[in-house]
């Protein structure tokens, strides 16, 4: 790999101290404590640094990642993250990782920039490129659609533009995160590769554009593009906005003495749960086949938020009785009468979408990708981590953790 210049538009961050931007809060989401085999380098990983295959990702400070970078490295990438802001990415997610200073480069960039993104590409020379980079708050989509359509859609196509100029010999394989969103309201049924799109808000639309032309860019370009269709999948490292953190932080507060309520919009919304962990393995099998195509990943399990609620608080030992119905219902601890969740409908979307249900068997058959986690595991590691960063950040003199 040729070095980097000094007057690129990306600033290239090597040093370790320029990553201290937050103060380490131990790991609570790490995971691969376990070494992975090394992948083996083949004809098709043409950039090696040394003997080792190069990954690129974008929106590398977001949940998926994070946990998608700590995979690549332990399986011995040269890792390049891009996102806007990189005092965002907790370096405590990498400290068991060998040598990560080495195989780490961050490098400040916007997907909404062609000229840095084709600039970037012809310095790195990437092997695989994995696209994460997105407006992903559906809510935040309804507040500006142009903006989300530009990040994820555009920003998609930006990337396949510069990917195609810089790689004639398609050698580069290329991952789009697409989204079960696309499909909307499915009344209940399992969705898989072949279900109809209907997407319901901005941020699925957006995603269903960048779905066509990862397509497109693999039937009209020739690239080795692959589309993830994934459910959500949550983790310790879930962007509080998100309702599955919103409630581990709220149980993680209420076990310090916090007595604030937890405001949630509708109780029995059902979801395909996973963990991000198991997904982001799904992302770089997709990679390594040696057909580009598009696999949906998912638990084929739904619950609801009111479940999700009921375990988190479960963990600190509070169970809850719910009285009320519809926007006046109200979840009580069972022994003390404390009121600790109320429904508050500004959280109501203009369309929600009841239940999401998926099926992976493409991806267990073809990829022989597993889900191991389970729901309740899921949940008692998110109330765990976040009781554990209050327990660091009290222990720091800090009143609350920052992240
Ligand atoms: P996050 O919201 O946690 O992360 C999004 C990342 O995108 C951040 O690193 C953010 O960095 C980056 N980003 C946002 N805008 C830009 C921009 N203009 N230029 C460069 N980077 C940008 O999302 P997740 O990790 O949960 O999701 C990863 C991907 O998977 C997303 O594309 C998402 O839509 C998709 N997906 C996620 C699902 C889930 O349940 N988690 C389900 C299905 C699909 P910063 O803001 O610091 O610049």
């Amino acid at each position: 790999m040729p070095a980097p210049s000094r007057t690129i538009f990306c600033q290239l961050l090597s040093q370790r101290s320029q990553f201290l931007g937050k103060p380490a809060l131990s790991s609570p989401g790490v995971m691969w404590k376990r070494p992975l085999p090394l992948v083996q380098p083949t004809r098709r990983h043409t950039h090696l640094v040394g003997d080792r295959p190069i990954a690129l990702i974008t929106g590398v400070t977001g949940q998926d990642g994070g946990y998608l970078a700590a995979l690549l490295l332990q399986k011995g990438y040269v890792v390049h993250g891009i996102a806007r802001d990189l005092s965002r990415l907790d370096r405590s997610r990498f400290e068991h990782i060998l040598d990560v200073d080495r195989r780490l480069h961050l490098h400040v960039c916007d997907i909404v920039d062609a000229v840095s993104l084709a600039r970037l590409l012809d310095e790195i020379r990437p092997d695989e490129i994995y696209n994460l980079a997105a407006q992903t708050h559906i809510q935040t989509s309804f507040e500006d659609p142009a903006r989300t359509t530009d990040v994820n859609a555009t920003g998609a196509v930006r990337l396949l533009s510069a990917l195609v100029k810089s790689d004639p010999g398609r050698r580069t394989r290329y991952y789009q995160a697409s989204s079960s969103e696309m499909f909307g309201d499915a009344n209940g049924h399992i969705q898989d590769e072949s279900s109809h799109f209907h997407p319901m808000n901005p941020y699925a639309v957006s995603k269903l554009a960048a779905y066509e032309a990862t397509v497109n860019f693999r039937e009209a370009f020739g690239v080795h593009a692959s589309n993830g269709i994934l459910f959500n999948h949550e983790s310790p490292w879930r962007g509080e906005r998100f309702v599955t953190r919103k409630i581990s932080l709220a149980v993680a507060r209420r076990h310090f003495g916090d007595t604030a309520l937890l405001k949630l919009g509708n109780l029995d919304t059902r979801r395909d749960w996973g963990h991000a962990r198991d997904y982001v393995e799904g992302m770089w099998l997709m990679l390594q086949r040696d057909e580009p195509d598009d696999y949906v990943l998912a638990t084929s399990e739904h619950h609801s938020v009111r479940e999700f609620v009921e375990i988190a608080f479960g963990e600190i030992g509070r169970k809850l009785v719910w009285e009320g119905e519809g926007a006046d219902e109200v979840g009580f601890d069972l022994e003390s009468g404390d009121p600790l969740v109320a429904v508050d409908p500004t959280f109501f979307r203009p369309t929600d979408i009841g239940l999401t249900l998926g099926d992976a068997s493409k991806a267990r058959q073809l990829l022989g990708w597993e889900c191991r986690t389970s729901f309740a595991q899921l949940v008692n590691e998110m109330v765990a981590a976040d009781i554990r960063r209050f327990e660091l950040a009290k222990a720091s003199g800090a009143n609350q953790p920052t992240i």
